[in-house]
């Protein structure tokens, strides 16, 4: 047995049940079937309404995802920006320049570079936290 969802030419929806799908055809040829709400001969078969919602919801999904993204990656530019402006940039001397900074309380200098992991790990056993930015390139 198969299930059809059918449509009349009124777009009265209603589901049938049908041995086989040659069944169908013959019914509808020979103008069998008819709607059980307005008893139209003009029958076809209703494309499943969940499957379009489905497929829409997922391609809504999908829009999300890439617009988040493409403003995830302006948020990094902006962040980059501020670092930049704001930071000063001391390179792989990051460890070192942070424990100056964080030794000598005076200085309250903001800074920014890199770290390899073991280093990051040595900083943060002595109690400096840094964060971690993610880094976008300019140009992409
Ligand atoms: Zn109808």
């Amino acid at each position: 047995m198969i299930k059809y969802n059918l449509k009349c030419q009124n777009d009265h929806e209603f589901e049938s049940w049908f041995s086989s799908s040659e069944e169908f055809e013959k019914l509808t040829k020979r103008k069998l079937l008819e709607c059980i709400y307005c008893s139209s001969k003009k029958i076809h078969k209703s494309i499943m309404a969940p499957m379009i919602s489905n497929s829409k919801s997922k391609n809504d999904e999908f829009e999300i995802i890439n617009k988040d993204l493409k403003n995830q990656n302006y948020k990094l530019h902006k962040l980059r920006k501020y670092i930049e402006e704001n930071f000063d940039y001391v390179g792989k001397d990051f460890s070192k320049r942070v424990r100056e900074i964080y030794y000598d309380k005076k200085n309250k200098k903001a800074i920014y570079g890199t770290t390899t992991p073991e280093e990051r790990e040595e900083l943060s056993e002595e109690g400096i936290d840094l964060l971690s930015i993610p880094w976008v390139d300019k140009d992409n």
